[in-house]
């Protein structure tokens, strides 16, 4: 059942039934049938429609957003921020389409050769709910510009989102048969990756949800590519500027109520700024980010997604507490209808508190002490996950040093929890496998071909 919820307050507003095996069925003839023409279409055709979806996305700023604000709880600025960054990626792969795609001659021994850049066919796309517009962007974008389909299927607290990015990809120009959405149940998704039709799947989401695809995906010798969970680390070395270090640290953990997966979820902080940053942050996080109604501007810090996330992690939070770490500010869902969690500061946490080495889906940040420079690589590098990493400092070449030892697969320095259109987005280890974004993000369902001359 697919079902739109206010997180704000409780309300039930729609429910909608899950697809039956029939309708699955027809969906991926559609975009069985779609492909066959999709791919035929020239890459400035495909190009120009992906284009205009961009523009349709831009004018549709604030309706989109009220639809993530109702559904999932977002502020309602962030929404409109977060339709900014859709537009900015369907805009660089048209305006980048004719370049990424472009043949590549290569001199080979005895001979010559070109490798091509071709679509691989119908592809599903399996997406959650904490960026419902910008996840299927990464994943649309550069697949419907290379010539792939679409079967989409959301999270099930997010049909509306999921029908208004299908409506405007058709507005655009986008086949009703090359983009389609399907309100499948995940008990479904098995029965879908089984279907020769079917060349490969992109999951953002869950270890749970990720292991589950992978498996079906390895079953059925499909590509898949998963962005999963992480609890990014972010190093503070040193600052001239402690106030602006802190506002920014913790607006970076707190951007979208600390629902997004590259968020910095551990601060591991030198013992020289230790006690006056953790001070500060705590301050600084108590009388900022006060829960509030999601759709007035001036609120910082929104409900999370649903009552069972915020449960969820309040959850999380009372355990780590039970097992010895100190509760800074917050720690509380907040009373009264709706799923508000107050925003939280964690010390003193250890390895011996499951909380350490889990990833806390909220507004929630865990603050690490470390002594040296070494001992904060090695804590950073002491997770399963392995997805984002930022590094803060005065210096531009320790910087790049720690960068360096950092598992992840993306490392920002001054700055945390970013992501733009150009820029190659994804992780290792527990995090995931494949990119997202940049020149990478259209490479994961392309058919590189050899052609020997
Ligand atoms: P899920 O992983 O359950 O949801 C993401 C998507 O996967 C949804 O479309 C969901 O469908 C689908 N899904 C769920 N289970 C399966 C499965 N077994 N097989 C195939 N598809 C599945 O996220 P949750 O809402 O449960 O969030 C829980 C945790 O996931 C968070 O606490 C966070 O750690 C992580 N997460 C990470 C995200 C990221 O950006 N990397 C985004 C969202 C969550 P349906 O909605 O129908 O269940």
């Amino acid at each position: 059942m697919y079902t739109v919820t206010d997180p704000a307050t409780g309300e039930l507003i729609e429910k909608i039934e899950n697809a039956t095996e029939e309708e699955i069925r027809e969906a991926i003839d559609r975009v069985h049938r779609g492909y066959q023409s999709w791919r035929r279409r020239t890459v400035a055709e495909r190009a120009e429609i992906v284009a205009r979806a961009a523009d349709l996305f831009a004018a549709r700023a604030g309706e989109l957003a009220a639809t993530m604000t109702q559904e999932m709880g977002k502020r309602i600025n962030e929404g409109r921020g977060e339709i900014g960054v859709v537009t900015d990626i369907f805009r660089y792969y048209a305006d980048n389409a004719e370049a990424l795609l472009a043949d590549e001659p290569l001199e080979i021994r005895g001979g010559r050769a070109v490798i091509t850049k071709n679509p691989i066919g119908p592809l599903l796309g399996v997406m959650p709910w904490n960026f419902p517009c910008y996840q299927v962007a990464r994943f649309a974008a550069p697949n419907l510009v290379l010539g792939n389909t679409i079967l989409l299927k959301h999270a099930s607290i997010c049909p509306r989102s999921a029908v208004a990015i299908e409506r405007i990809l058709h507005e655009a120009g986008v086949p009703e048969d090359a983009y389609v959405n399907i309100f499948a149940a995940s008990s479904q998704i098995p029965g879908m990756l089984a279907d020769p039709r079917i060349q490969g799947v992109s999951l953002t989401g869950s270890e749970r949800a990720g292991i589950s695809v992978a498996a079906e995906a390895g079953k059925n010798l499909k590509k898949a590519v998963l962005e999963l969970g992480g609890s990014d680390p972010l190093i503070v070395l040193d600052t001239d500027d402690l106030d602006q270090t802190v506002r920014a640290t913790a607006t970076a953990r707190m951007r979208n109520c600390g629902q997004s997966c590259n968020a910095p979820k551990r601060m591991i902080v030198l013992a020289g700024v230790y006690e006056e940053f953790v001070d500060r942050l705590t301050e600084y996080v108590a009388e900022t980010f006060v829960p509030g109604d999601p759709s007035d501007p001036a609120t910082k810090l929104p409900p999370l997604a649903s009552v069972a996330a915020a449960d969820e992690v309040a959850g999380q939070v009372a355990k780590a507490i039970k097992q010895g770490a100190t509760l800074r500010t917050g720690g509380r869902r907040v009373d009264g209808p709706g799923a508000f969690l107050e925003a939280t500061v964690l010390t003193d946490v250890t390895p011996e508190m499951d909380v350490y080495y889990e990833e806390v889906f909220g507004p929630v940040v865990l603050v690490l002490r470390a002594e040296t420079e070494e001992e904060a690589i090695a804590i950073a590098n002491d997770s399963p996950f392995g997805l984002g990493a930022s590094v803060w400092g005065t210096d531009p070449e320790r910087l790049r040093r720690v960068a360096e030892q950092i598992e992840s697969g993306m490392v920002y320095l001054n700055s945390a929890g970013g992501s733009q259109a150009d820029l190659p987005f994804g992780g290792i280890k527990r995090s995931g496998m494949g990119r997202e974004l940049g020149p990478a993000g259209i490479e994961e369902f392309m058919n590189k071909k050899s052609i020997r001359l």
